[in-house]
């Protein structure tokens, strides 16, 4: 990033931007032996029924517990992951694990309908050629039926989307897998596209309820969300709501109709023993 400039041939690059490169950079090239030696693990975020407070699965979200860096978050790694096509081998270790803790909550399960799993899908795993196969085999394996697992794509590596990307995801979605648009709302997308899509669940992302959380509540956003429901439901979709903090918040989303809903004021990302306990309590 040194450059010429005037008298001085070389400025001083900012120094923290060269740290971050280096971080980057030593983060970029550490990922496949962190994936060989079982650095990243896996927390269960519950999914709440708004109804009656039932918990009916969780999302995956993934973490690296680095050697030096401590526990680092799914943004500092996943778009370096993408960028080197690790993704693919770290997306699959995520499915499966995902899959496999699924089964074992079904299995040690007394009341309600099964526990469901939902898993994030990045565009360069959507690309991939082996994404139909990989994902029966992980289920066939572990032996989860098709209908208790729903992968999310967000809006926006949909958008503008052709045929071709779209056959795996419709071919997963005639198995009985669940689609959900993950951040719905944040990549002005067409709603008329919405039809043409194999999705079941829109997931509203939290932006649209932030100024739902202390009351007054900000009259345009519940017109807003209001909308987007009714689209949904009129569609078949079911809605999920993310980033639920407040009560506030969880009482106005019931009142506009929200299916399920996801967020800290219910739990947070967690491992997998709280969703044993939890799915056990009456409701949350
Ligand atoms: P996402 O799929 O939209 O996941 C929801 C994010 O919101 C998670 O962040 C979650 O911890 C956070 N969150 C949940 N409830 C609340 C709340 O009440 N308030 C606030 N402020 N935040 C809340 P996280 O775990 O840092 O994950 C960030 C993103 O990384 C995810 O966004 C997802 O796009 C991606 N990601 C996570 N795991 C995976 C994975 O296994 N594969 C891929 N491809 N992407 C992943
Ligand atoms: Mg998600
Ligand atoms: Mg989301
Ligand atoms: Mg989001």
């Amino acid at each position: 990033r040194a450059k010429a400039r005037g008298g001085n041939r070389f400025e001083l690059a900012d120094p923290e931007l060269d740290e971050r490169a280096i971080t980057r950079h030593g983060l970029t090239t550490a990922l496949p032996a962190a994936l060989e030696r079982g650095e990243f693990f896996i927390e269960y975020q519950p999914l709440v029924h708004m109804g009656d407070g039932r918990v009916h699965g969780a999302e995956a979200l993934v973490r690296w517990s680095h050697p030096q860096h401590g526990v680092l978050g799914p943004d500092q790694f996943i778009p370096l992951a993408e960028h080197t096509g690790l993704i693919v081998p770290l997306g699959r270790w995520v499915l499966q694990e995902a899959v496999r803790q699924a089964c074992d909550w079904q299995q040690h399960r007394t009341e309600s309908g099964p526990l469901r799993i939902n898993v994030n899908l990045s565009p360069a795993q959507l690309q991939h050629p082996g994404l139909v196969k990989d994902t029966v085999a992980v289920l066939e394996r572990a032996g989860l039926e098709p209908g208790a697992l729903c992968l999310e794509v967000t809006e926006s590596a949909l958008i503008g989307a052709d045929e071709g990307l779209l056959q795996p995801l419709r071919q997963l979605a005639a198995l009985g897998v669940d689609i959900a648009l993950d951040d719905f709302g944040t990549g002005y997308s067409n709603l008329a596209n919405l039809r043409r899509l194999p999705v079941s669940v829109l997931k509203l992302d939290r932006s649209f309820t932030k100024g739902m959380q202390q009351a007054p509540v900000d009259p345009v956003d519940l017109k807003i969300v209001e909308g987007i429901v009714s689209l949904a439901h009129s569609l078949e979709l079911a809605v999920t709501v993310e980033g639920v903090e407040t009560g506030v918040q969880a009482d106005r989303l019931r009142e506009l109709g929200c299916d399920t809903a996801q967020g800290w004021y219910y739990a947070r990302p967690g491992p997998p023993d709280q969703l044993h306990t939890l799915s056990l309590a009456d409701a949350i």
